[in-house]
């Protein structure tokens, strides 16, 4: 394909420069598809090289530095190239090692100063810096870094969306004149070139450029929400259902706990919603551990007592599983399946079928569930758990399943009154605040760095006794621009000498299906008692006799997903204990939202905090905090953005009149789906 052609926002990914066939599978396979999605890939931070640091310290930072001598040469066993350079940081002799950029050398002259980003390793003999990034420019340069994307490493990625850049042609602008005027954000062309090639260390104008294409995204969000919601709530009740004392004996023999009484007034302001007028849009939330699976198959049993079909949707295999294995002891005597992307095509085909014939009267799965061949017969009600990891089209989606189908959203993340009311203002909400009367407020406490060895020592006594444990760590693998945070691959070993000989089970991100149910399932059964993982392991998750939680560099982390991993533990009737590891470089903020966490139990009241004591160090894309997911957006941080894209969405629906090509051309895809389903 010739990749010299001039590219606009809408054109693919296959034709920039660079991007051959493996990369643009792996981009498409993350909906990264235009252009456009390409430059929506936002750095996660930048190196502002304007700051070195004033004194050495031993994580990846920025330094000033004169150099000494350049010296190059090369290894002849490896055929690595080596480039040693001499040079002064603050005061101090030390040599930068370059592998395999021999290039360099006739950039790098003697007495020149030049700003390097790396972390300084001093062992016995000599102090040294390992392939630093260097910026031989102006002081004030500033580099985007991005993440990797599967694959791709961040500096192929920095590459082809500069190729994408510099080939732009055209740049339809996909927000109306009045809008861009009216917040004062920068046009599309420039915002990205801000964001993407900043010219010097502009950390405000970068700002600027993200809101626009943030407010893009609410915007979006916010037309397709208040259009669904026109439609929802003009939504006659479709499906009946009847409340016999045979149902309630149903329910009584299937429970084998008492509801606590939380649970027990939800199950009944959700048989209500039920013989309403109208069909049900239910918010259940509650707190981790608080019982919310039950409240869902009483829901479910509902339909299906009726004759209807009932839909759970969950976000992660591991949970789809675990909701199945639960589900198929409680509805016995119904006809229940899982469908997952993993599920045989043998499997998948028969199941299909028997969606369309009734055969099948509940069924448990991930998004798999909402693809377009999947027809139900009398699907009356949808449960879609923990809802935050689904954005809204796919939820939407859901809705035209069936005629009017009831609907049922459940999340542990409670979201404050404030965004609730902005968010979902057409939901019932029900709450679940009590705990089950056995449980027991999980201890959290504080372990100073420094006593980390100590630590685990103490915990391996404990394990040996029987004792279950998660560590969590926030990265898969040592990062050059983190350095100062734990990996899974980096610890792997310090973890498990400790605990030896007893095994301890790895889960990453990476980690194949089958091994990481296979290490769960032998956590679950006790052949392993310690589970070494990113924050992967699922929200949902429930080990009853799992009852310890290690989460290291837990300052990094959001309140909402301290509290939120926490929950891992404390589900059954033994005490739990949480023990938080701060990172080595804990800010004040950082030390605050700990103090939180150790004092604070309530998950309600600590999403209150933490919409006050935000910022500050937490790692985009670190925590878990429940929100609906944005690309670069984040409800809680950009509230104000996001209500403004509120009162825009109702002005411009209002209006009736055409927004621009982007938006109509959006806007006549949710209308045909609202079609459809006036259809109905
Ligand atoms: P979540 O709200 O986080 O989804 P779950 O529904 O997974 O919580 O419930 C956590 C655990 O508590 C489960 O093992 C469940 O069986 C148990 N449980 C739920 N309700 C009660 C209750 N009323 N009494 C005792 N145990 C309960
Ligand atoms: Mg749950």
């Amino acid at each position: 394909m010739n990749k010299t052609t001039e590219l606009n926002l809408w054109s693919s990914v296959n034709e920039i420069k660079g991007v051959g066939k493996k990369y643009s599978d792996i981009l498409f396979k993350r909906n990264i598809k235009t252009v456009f999605d390409l430059l929506e890939v936002f750095p996660v931070f930048y190196i502002d090289f304007s700051k070195p640091e004033k004194s050495i310290n031993e994580f990846s930072s920025v330094y000033q530095a004169k150099i000494l001598s350049v010296n190059s040469g090369r290894n002849f066993r490896s055929r690595v190239s080596v480039l040693r350079v001499n040079v002064l940081i603050l005061e101090e002799n030390i040599e930068i090692i370059f592998f395999n950029k021999p290039y360099l050398k006739n950039s790098l002259t003697k007495n020149d100063i030049i700003h390097v980003f790396g972390k300084i390793d001093k062992s016995d003999s000599k102090t040294s810096i390992i392939n630093p990034i260097i910026s031989l420019e102006n002081k004030d340069s500033i580099l985007p870094i991005y993440k990797n994307i599967g694959t791709i490493k961040q500096g192929i990625i920095k590459k082809i969306i500069n190729n994408a850049l510099e080939n732009l042609d055209v740049c339809d602008e996909i927000l109306p004149k009045d809008i861009i005027q009216k917040h004062s954000f920068l046009k599309i062309a420039e915002a990205f070139r801000t964001i993407h090639k900043p010219m010097k260390s502009d950390t405000k104008g970068i700002y600027n450029a993200k809101e626009r294409f943030k407010y893009t995204e609410f915007l979006l969000f916010q037309l397709e929400l208040q259009f669904m919601r026109k439609l929802l709530l003009k939504k006659k009740r479709v499906f009946r259902y009847e409340y016999s004392q045979k149902l309630d004996l149903e329910i009584n023999q299937r429970l084998e706990f008492s509801l606590t009484d939380d649970q027990t007034s939800a199950l009944i302001n959700i048989k209500n919603e039920l013989s309403a007028p109208y069909s049900m849009a239910g918010l259940l939330q509650g707190d981790v551990g608080s019982g919310k699976t039950i409240i869902a198959f009483l829901s479910i049993l509902i339909a299906v007592f009726n004759g209807y079909q009932g839909a759970i949707l969950v976000p992660t295999e591991v949970l789809a599983f675990q909701h199945f294995k639960t589900g198929k002891k409680f509805f016995k005597n119904y006809n229940i399946e899982i469908l997952t992307g993993s599920s045989s095509n043998m499997d998948r085909n028969r199941i299909i079928d028997e969606l369309k014939t009734g055969e099948i009267n509940i069924i448990i799965g991930t998004h798999s569930i909402l693809n377009d061949e999947i027809v139900f017969k009398n699907l009356s009600l949808i449960i879609i758990d923990e809802q935050h990891k689904f954005g809204v089209a796919q939820r939407a989606s859901l809705f035209y399943k069936s005629r009017g189908v009831d609907l049922l959203v459940m999340t542990a993340t409670p979201i404050p009154r404030t965004m609730l009311l902005s968010v979902y203002n057409d939901l019932k909400v029900f709450s679940i605040k009590d705990k089950p009367a056995d449980r027991k407020p999980i201890k959290t406490k504080i372990i100073p760095a420094l006593d980390r060895d100590k630590f685990y020592q103490w915990l391996s006594l404990r394990i040996k006794e029987g004792k279950k444990a998660y560590i969590i760590m926030p990265l898969i693998e040592d990062s050059e621009f983190f350095s100062d945070l734990h990996s899974i691959e980096g610890e792997k070993n310090y973890i498990k000498n400790c605990f030896k000989p007893l095994k301890t089970g790895v889960i990453s991100g990476k980690t194949e299906k089958d091994k990481r149910d296979d290490i769960l399932q032998k956590f679950k059964d006790g052949s392993i008692r310690v589970i070494l993982s990113t924050t992967v392991i699922e929200v949902g998750i429930d080990i009853k006799d799992a009852t310890i939680i290690v989460i290291e560099d837990a300052d990094r982390y959001g309140l909402a997903g301290i509290h939120q991993l926490r929950g891992r533990v404390g589900r059954g009737s033994i005490q739990s204990f949480c023990y938080l590891i701060p990172s080595k470089k804990i800010t004040e903020i950082g030390k605050k939202r700990l103090k939180t966490i150790e004092q604070e139990n309530d998950g309600f009241k600590i999403a209150e905090i933490d919409m006050k004591i935000r910022g500050g160090g937490i790692i985009a894309g670190l925590s878990q905090s429940g929100d609906i997911s944005f690309k670069n957006g984040n409800i809680k941080n950009d509230f104000k953005l996001f209500t403004a894209s509120k009162n825009d969405a109702t002005d411009l629906l209002d209006s009736k009149k055409p927004i621009t090509k982007y938006f109509d051309k959006y806007i006549l895809q949710i209308r045909k789906k609202g079609n459809f389903l006036n259809f109905s």
